[in-house]
């Protein structure tokens, strides 16, 4: 296991922004999945996840911090919207054993699980981070998915509780398969968000995700 730092993925990011500029069709998503290097068999170096219909409800498991507790189920609702037919839903559930995702407050730990880290450095009151532990053929996803919120000043810090909620909700929005950042900063999968809700353009590229085969699986039955 390998873990990549983000500002690859940043540079490419910005890659496909500068050519969306230069095509006169406006798009309504923007490219969502991890590119990695290839690896020889049968994975792929773009890779897209999406969880399956059999695997819903996505279960998640929140630590008991004041940070999370209403932030999680924010979340879960400010995405459910993009899905008309249910493609996507997700509980809140109390054994952490068996959760698909884990949600913890504080910063993420070293190295000991992650291959591949998406994180958000926002404004100096908090970050967020996501870690995909992906198979070294790059087909497999390892459950669970490990997200982090990271207060990372005192609780009267101003602006404080908005960074959190939106740092849960973009989080949130990798772990439901929207593996890269957004070029465009009024989007709240952009790299460093600003705004507190998926914009349209989130809501869509969700909506497309979820449309189209993924090459990642969860791993197990
Ligand atoms: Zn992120």
């Amino acid at each position: 296991m390998t873990r990549r730092a983000l500002g690859t993925l940043l540079g490419l990011a910005a890659t496909t922004a500068c050519g969306d500029i230069a095509n006169p069709i406006r798009l309504d998503f923007y490219e969502w999945r991890l590119i990695v290097p290839a690896v020889p068999g049968p994975g792929n170096d773009s890779l897209s996840f999406h969880w399956p219909r059999n695997r819903l409800p996505v279960r998640i498991w929140v630590e008991d911090a004041a940070s999370l507790r209403d932030n999680i189920p924010t979340a879960i609702g400010a995405w459910r919207q993009a899905f008309l037919y249910g493609e996507f839903d997700a509980v809140v559930v109390s054994d952490s054993q068996t959760a698909d995702v884990v949600v913890r407050a504080g910063a993420a730990p070293g190295i000991e699980f992650s291959r591949m880290r998406l994180h958000s450095a926002l404004a100096p009151e908090c970050a967020g981070a996501t870690d995909l532990d992906i198979s070294d053929d790059q087909t497999q996803l390892e459950l669970p998915i490990r997200i982090y919120v990271d207060p990372r000043s005192g609780p009267t810090a101003p602006g404080l509780p908005e960074c959190l909620a939106l740092t849960t909700t973009h989080e949130v929005g990798h772990a439901l398969g929207i593996w890269r950042h957004s070029g465009v900063a009024t989007d709240l999968m952009f790299s460093d968000p600003a705004v507190t809700a998926p914009s349209a353009r989130d809501l869509e590229t969700a909506e497309v995700i979820y449309h189209l085969t993924p090459n990642v699986e969860v791993a197990g039955p």
